[in-house]
């Protein structure tokens, strides 16, 4: 099999000889002519059952074949069977979540988390049961009807690290979900590690150009066949023209991650010094829980970071108000930089005291570095940190 380098070119493109192709084909279609009534009806049922293809797609919300295309090639980036792509993150682990309810009511999950996965967990609207615990508790919270373990490695915003290999031996029987978003697959690869579920938030990095929302969940066959299921029923589907965008970022995600992640450790270092910044989180800088996984089931710190202002809230806001060539905004992972205020954008949706106990404080700013020239960034922000020094924000003496 070919080196992953290569994959990232070629994955779901080789059967493009055979189909005298240079570019996938967009196939736009909402339904699929059925001349054959019996061949539609097995196919009809093949679909719904979650079947990854039949002989006739029948309809666009059980199957399209540029969306095939797209998970076929991912997939193969995960060491995976198969993928299931969604219509964003969220509608992602939203079927996992109703796949599983089938296992039982119950879900572990450790914090901290993407904001609106929190939410979606913490609200109960998917009908699951979450409980919230700390990785080294699984193994003494396990229920007959636990269904699913969660967790987000980094995770969303301090980038703390949780050990995949102990958490999948802790949970036994019970499948564990991963959110690699911030790693990507040039990073780390889960599903090697036990992760049954690997979801990326194919928005970020994977999409990597601000301009497709998607979502995938990488696992076996067998798992992906009932949120094949969900996904026809409840109509989270990836549009054929954004999973195209997808497959298109794909090509270069190992040499973009590769460079936002070069900047993002000469970043992280300057900031560190820097008299405005009272802390950073990186795992490059091993100031974030277990960094060292990083180079043991990481292959390097990855390209976002989080650092606290001296001067809280309203540092932060100024530097947030202050950036010229970053964009002040949520998201992350695009090959432009990225900078946002966690408690009160992406961690809104976060009480007020889970917020406080998982370090999402007021003066806390994530940065997702871009593949700009590092000098570009750093002159940006040191300009940003000096107006935020000048407006008074500075340490008490
Ligand atoms: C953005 C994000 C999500 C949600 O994905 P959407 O595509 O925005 O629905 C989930 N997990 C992580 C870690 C994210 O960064």
């Amino acid at each position: 099999m070919n080196r992953f380098e290569t994959a990232l070119v070629h994955a779901g493109r080789d059967d493009f000889r055979e189909a005298g192709v240079h570019a996938p084909p967009i196939d736009l279609s909402t339904t699929y002519p059925v001349a054959d009534l019996d061949q539609g009806t097995a196919s009809f049922d093949a679909l719904v059952a979650g079947q990854a293809s039949a002989a006739n797609p029948i309809y666009a919300r059980l199957h399209n074949p540029t969306v095939a295309r797209t998970e076929s090639a991912l997939a193969r980036l995960e060491g995976t069977e198969a993928c299931v792509a969604f219509g964003s993150g969220m509608a992602a682990l939203t079927a996992v979540l109703m796949a599983r309810r089938a296992h039982g009511g119950h879900v572990l999950v450790v914090r901290p988390l993407y904001g609106t996965s929190d939410h979606l967990l913490a609200s109960g609207l998917c009908g699951i049961e979450a409980e919230f615990v700390d990785a080294d508790e699984i193994a003494a919270r396990l229920r007959p009807d636990t269904a699913l373990v969660i967790i987000e490695t980094p995770a969303n915003p301090t980038l703390d690290l949780v050990d995949i290999r102990a958490v999948v031996a802790a949970a036994g029987a019970v499948p564990v979900l991963v959110d690699s978003t911030f790693a990507t697959p040039v990073l780390q690869n889960p599903a090697a590690l036990g992760a049954r579920y690997v979801l990326h938030s194919a928005t970020k990095f994977l999409g990597g150009h601000g301009d497709v929302i998607a979502g995938v969940v990488c696992c076996e066959e067998p798992l992906a066949q009932p949120l094949r299921t969900v996904r026809a029923a409840t109509g989270g589907l990836l549009h054929p023209l954004a999973a195209y965008l997808l497959h298109r970022g794909l090509p270069t995600l190992a040499l973009r991650v590769e460079r936002a992640q070069a900047n993002a450790r000469e970043i992280a270092a300057r900031l560190a010094a820097h008299p405005q910044v009272a802390r950073v989180f990186y795992p490059g800088l091993g100031t974030v829980r277990n960094a060292a996984l990083a180079e043991t089931q990481m292959r390097g710190p990855g390209a976002l970071m989080a650092f606290e202002m001296v001067g809280g809230h309203r540092a932060a806001a100024m530097v947030m108000r202050s950036v010229a060539l970053m964009t002040p905004a949520v998201s992350l992972g695009s090959v432009d930089t990225l900078i946002q205020h966690p408690s009160g954008l992406t961690h809104r949706v976060v009480s007020a005291a889970d917020k406080t106990a998982n370090g999402i404080t007021e003066g806390l700013l994530r940065l997702s570095v871009g593949i700009e020239h590092v000098e570009d960034l750093w002159a940006d922000l040191a300009q940003a940190l000096d107006r935020a020094a000048a407006d008074g924000c500075q340490k008490a003496a």
